[in-house]
């Protein structure tokens, strides 16, 4: 059996892991990276970048069909439009791949050594590797877990045959004729969009009143209006039961307690993600939980003096962007320096058509935090650049103190509006007034210009509305 005794174990490979490697490698220490699968995690290989090369691709060939002869509102027209469905999972995977060596080369150039295998814990500071030449064990004076997060799986609806979930549904080998999305969240609505677009006959079925319910319904409504356009039907308190007894359609019991029989050749399951916070050995450590996720503090510490925890497997948000930076600060309290988590707002963006993005506070959550507040909304079918670009629908919102101005959030749905995101959260960041949102000179013409106005409305003194 070999060994290796390092600094800095971290085990998982996703965007947490990696980042928290690489950084700790760069500030010298002695770092060892256990990954199961491929590297760069859920996000790279069956969740980010994967699902928005699927989306893409959709939205072109969407948009080619809009071009149709004699549809195109611009005068374009061709005569057909076509999918290699093939073609475009082998494209997809070719991204995937070039990033899988990315992150390797990486890590490599960090000079932390990558150890292949599933890490199961012996005690908080060893493990043993099943790696293809033989056991490895891993000593550290330091271990982060940064096991991250697999699909929710339904009991009434395993996974297997006809019920997938989105991993299978990024790599189908043909576009389903009838796809039922079980679970209208950002992933289920993102993927069922893109199928929509691909040629799939489409539902979603959705327990609470409100497809996207972690939105308010100013930014959901957009995308409920495209929902429809593109023909996709929305069942909402209505709960996904199981199979019928034939297989080829699911049951779903609708709020007034009526069952309906869906015809589906696909059941995609998006109810959400589960921590990998058991199994490997993790749940014999004397580790708090909260709920299903490992209890960390401000700097990431768990409950076991010298063990770390980072990115799904710690809670909510689950996003690719919050992992990474718990992983950075995490590499860098570890090498000594003073860091603490002093994040004012971590940006979420749902890449439905069209995109919603959110930064900080909706009008909602300051109100309920006991902010009196101001709100200025600036609607893009008063820009110039979006009616350029056939995309009027939708808005950006700024929510902001009423005593001091200081912009407490940022909202925004329409077409491309994801691309805002990192001036959203720098002004929060930064701690920006509405005066400074509204002085600074947005370059014309542009949809961000969109941000300048709503500011200006939430002094009271747009120019453009
Ligand atoms: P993960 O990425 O889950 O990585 C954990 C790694 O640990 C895995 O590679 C796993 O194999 C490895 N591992 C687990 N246990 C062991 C073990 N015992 N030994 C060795 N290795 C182990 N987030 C965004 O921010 N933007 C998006 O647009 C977005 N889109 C998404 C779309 C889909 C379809 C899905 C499913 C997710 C999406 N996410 C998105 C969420 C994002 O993928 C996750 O938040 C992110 O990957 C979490 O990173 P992580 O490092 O915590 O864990």
């Amino acid at each position: 059996m070999k060994e290796i005794v390092c600094k800095l174990l971290v085990i998982g490979a996703g965007p947490g892991g990696y980042v928290c490697a690489i950084r700790a490698g760069q500030l010298g220490l002695d770092t060892v990276i256990v990954e199961a699968d491929k590297p760069g995690g859920t996000c790279l290989n069956v969740g980010c970048i994967p699902s928005k090369a699927l989306i893409h691709a959709a939205e072109e060939f969407g948009a080619a069909k809009q071009m149709l002869t004699g549809r195109n509102a611009m005068g374009i027209g061709i005569e057909a439009a076509t999918i290699d469905l093939a073609k475009t999972i082998a494209w997809k995977d070719g991204i995937v791949g070039r990033l899988n060596s990315g992150v390797s080369a990486l890590l490599q150039k960090a000079r932390v050594k990558i150890v292949h295998g599933r890490a199961a814990f012996r005690d908080g500071k060893t493990v043993e590797v099943e790696t293809e030449t033989g056991m490895q064990v891993i000593r550290a004076e330091t271990v982060v877990i940064a096991t991250g997060s697999k699909p929710v799986e339904l009991s009434a609806l395993p996974f297997g045959g006809r019920v997938i979930s989105s991993t299978e549904a990024l790599s189908l080998g043909e576009v389903p004729k009838r796809l039922v999305v079980v679970g209208g969240g950002y992933i289920g609505l993102e993927l069922g969009i893109a199928f929509a677009k691909l040629g799939s006959e489409v539902t979603v079925v959705e327990a609470t009143q409100q497809i996207l319910p972690q939105y308010d319904a100013d930014l959901v409504r957009p995308v409920a209006r495209r929902l429809g356009d593109l023909g996709i039907r929305t069942l909402t308190g209505a709960e996904a039961k199981s199979l019928s007894d034939d297989g080829n359609a699911l049951v779903v019991e609708t709020s007034g307690g009526q069952q309906q029989l869906l015809p589906a050749d696909r059941v995609l399951v998006t109810v959400g993600r589960r921590p990998r916070s058991a199994g490997s050995g993790i749940e014999e450590l004397d580790l708090d939980r909260s709920g299903p996720y490992l209890r960390i503090d401000d700097r990431c510490r768990t409950s076991m003096r010298g063990v770390y925890a980072i990115g799904d497997v710690t809670g909510e948000p689950m996003l690719a962007h919050r992992a990474m930076a718990q992983g950075e600060m995490v590499a860098e309290i570890i090498a000594g320096r003073k860091r603490a988590w002093d994040k004012r707002c971590i940006p979420a963006i749902c890449f439905t058509d069209p995109e919603i993005v959110t930064a900080g506070l909706s009008p909602d959550e300051a109100r309920a935090q006991g902010y009196a507040i101001r709100v200025g909304q600036f609607p893009f079918s008063a820009n110039g650049r979006a009616m350029t670009m056939l995309s009027e629908e939708g808005f950006i919102r700024v929510v902001a103190r009423a005593d001091t101005n200081l912009v407490l959030g940022l909202q925004a749905v329409g077409v491309g509006v994801s691309e805002l995101s990192a001036g959203f959260a720098l002004a929060i960041e930064m701690g920006a007034r509405l005066e400074d949102l509204a002085g600074t000179i947005h370059a014309h013409p542009t949809r961000s210009e969109a941000l300048q106005e709503a500011a200006l409305k939430a002094l009271g003194h747009a120019l453009h509305a």
